[in-house]
């Protein structure tokens, strides 16, 4: 009998197959495997540096050429590589007679529980990075690892399980896995941003029910509308095979016209760029048609180091970036640190709260000489480039109307800053609008810089207290609640009042069948991750302005979300 089970989309499309059961062995279990016979201490401890030496150099290349959407996370791995603690409880489990392998299990076993004890929900998910680690050890030691049971997976498989973490998901035998199902995790979670990119349909957050399936059962994966079906009736599944040869039909259309511009039939052209976190994100641009890089994540360049990037450091890395955009303007925003994206640099305090903390421009107007040398640089950038493919500055965090006028006083400041701006027009100066202060100012903001951009991420999170990666409230912290699609209303009107354009780089973005709601809220241009460009500007072609702004109209007499899904279910 047909079973239905409700999560929510993480990344789009439909996936047919049989399910496939992951569990993946705990980082201090063998699984079975007879111990191998033990060496002399030292033949082991080599053994384990030899294999600490090819997992650190995995991590950095991964890192370097991204092989997930984030670099980040696989250089937080390489500190937990090297961590003391993890050192020396592999040094002692060897000197007390076990091999390397059992060492490294016991003492990421140890590590893991450790972690996972701790109230502190950012230490807590802590545990999911050493277990990574801890597995892609004992791989190295050529131990049993996760690894082993989700690499060759027959054709076809939908991928059940708890959660993934991204060593399960570079391992993943992708080439045969049609949709993954989750019990926990989140819309924004690495798994997910992974998914995307690999254009594999990914639902989440379906609830601990969904590990009762068993392994070989008949399902499809909606990552449409967030649901797993299990032994769908004939007819439920004709129509879901019928939509999915219906998306990969509009998929390869979109392709094919992604290099055309993003007009609407009436006349109204939207850029459609895309969002940047890891150099591999740059190879979209081109072979999606993108636009130019509407969000440049700058984070990266400043963690996991001893001290900040110099100007220099930081200029060839934006002159590197820039190469990419055809062209096409680059909007970098200000570094968006601190809270629970720690720099060890700068011995920020813990907080009990840390999206709530010392964050973006907060931090940075507390560190104002970061923020100077980083517009420095970037200032140095816009020297160089033409009008058409300026540099655009978006500061984030931004919560009261005088923190803009702070940061524009400092960056006035800057050598050449004024020059760019206002007489070779190479740079601009935006707010990113993520606090529900800042939507509700957005009047007092627009009129100071040259645009606005809208971080419905943070704005979600912020406008419905629903902590954006606790999956425990992730229903609740969605984009399209009322709530939310009001403040983007608002941003919007400040923009088109005062003649500067309002962008959106928040996920929702990247949904081709939200476009009409957005333009009909008055939104100019659009930012979304590399594989969502050729759909989204699809959908663009097809939004008829004045049905879009009667829908928008709509919307915003809602007083649900569920009525605005039904909406947009009816329009398209
Ligand atoms: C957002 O908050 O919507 C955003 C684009 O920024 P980030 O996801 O990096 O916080
Ligand atoms: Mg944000």
């Amino acid at each position: 009998m047909q079973q239905l089970f409700h999560g929510l989309s993480a990344a789009p499309g439909v996936g047919i197959g049989n399910l496939y059961k992951y569990s993946p062995i705990p980082a201090d279990d063998s699984g079975g495997t007879p111990a191998p016979p033990v060496g002399d201490p030292e033949d082991e401890w080599e053994r384990f540096l030899a294999a600490r030496l090819l997992v650190d150099e995995e991590l950095a290349r991964l890192a370097q050429i991204g092989q997930t959407a984030t670099a980040e996370i696989f250089l937080v791995h390489r500190e937990i590589l090297h961590d003391s603690t993890l050192t020396e409880a592999v040094r002692a489990a060897i000197d007390s007679g076990s091999d390397a392998t059992s060492a490294t299990r016991q003492a990421t076993g140890q590590l893991v529980k450790l972690f996972q004890d701790l109230s502190d929900q950012y230490f807590a998910s802590r545990a999911t990075d050493i277990r990574d680690v801890g597995q892609r050890l004992v791989y190295r030691l050529g131990g049993i690892t996760s690894a082993r049971q989700l690499n060759p997976l027959p054709n076809g498989t939908i991928l059940l399980a708890e959660d993934l973490t991204p060593f399960d998901t570079t391992h993943l035998d992708q080439a045969h896995v049609v949709g993954i199902a989750l019990a926990a995790s989140t819309p924004t979670a690495h798994t997910a941003i992974l998914a995307r990119s690999l254009g594999i349909p990914l639902v989440c957050s379906a609830g601990a029910e969904i590990l009762q399936l068993h392994s070989g059962m008949f399902a499809v994966v909606d990552g449409i509308r967030g649901r797993l079906l299990v032994d769908p009736d004939e007819e439920t599944l004709e129509q879901y095979e019928l939509t999915r040869s219906r998306l990969r039909r509009f998929q390869a259309e979109a392709l094919s016209h992604s290099h055309e511009p993003a007009l609407t039939p009436d006349g109204e052209r939207i850029p459609v760029r895309v969002n940047v976190n890891s150099r591999e994100d740059l190879l979209h641009i081109h072979s999606n048609g993108a636009e130019g890089i509407g969000l440049l994540r700058t984070e990266n360049l400043f963690q996991h180091r001893t001290s900040a990037p110099t100007i220099s450091e930081q200029l060839d890395a934006y002159q590197d970036v820039h190469s990419y955009t055809n062209s096409h303007s680059l909007t970098v925003r200000l570094l968006d640190i601190g809270g629970d994206k720690p720099v060890s640099y700068l011995q920020q305090p813990a907080e009990a709260n840390p999206f709530l903390g010392v964050r973006g421009i907060r931090l940075l107007l507390r560190h104002p000489q970061m923020l100077i040398d980083q517009a420095r640089a970037l200032v140095e950038l816009a020297h160089n480039v033409s009008p058409v493919s300026r540099i655009r500055i978006l500061i984030p965090m931004i919560s009261k109307v005088n923190e803009v006028q702070q940061t524009l006083d400092l960056l006035n400041e800057v050598p050449g800053y004024l020059h760019c701006r206002q007489q070779l027009g190479t740079l601009e100066v935006g707010v990113l609008i993520e606090v529900p202060s800042a939507a509700l100012l957005a009047h007092h903001l627009a009129p100071q810089v040259d645009f606005l951009s809208i971080g419905t991420n943070d704005l979600a999170q912020y406008t419905l207290a629903a902590d954006r990666v606790n999956s425990a409230v992730a229903t609740l912290a969605t984009p399209l609640d009322p709530s939310v699609l009001r403040l983007i209303a608002l941003t919007c009107e400040a923009g088109r009042a005062n003649g500067i354009s309002v962008a959106i780089c928040g996920e929702i973005g990247g949904d081709p069948s939200v476009q009409p709601l957005l333009l009909g809220l008055g939104l100019n241009e659009i930012s979304v991750a590399g594989p969502a460009v050729p759909m989204v500007k699809s959908a663009i072609r097809r939004v008829d302005m004045d049905s879009a702004r009667a829908l928008a109209a709509k919307a915003l007499k809602c007083s649900r979300a569920q009525e605005i899904h039904q909406l947009l279910h009816d329009f398209g």
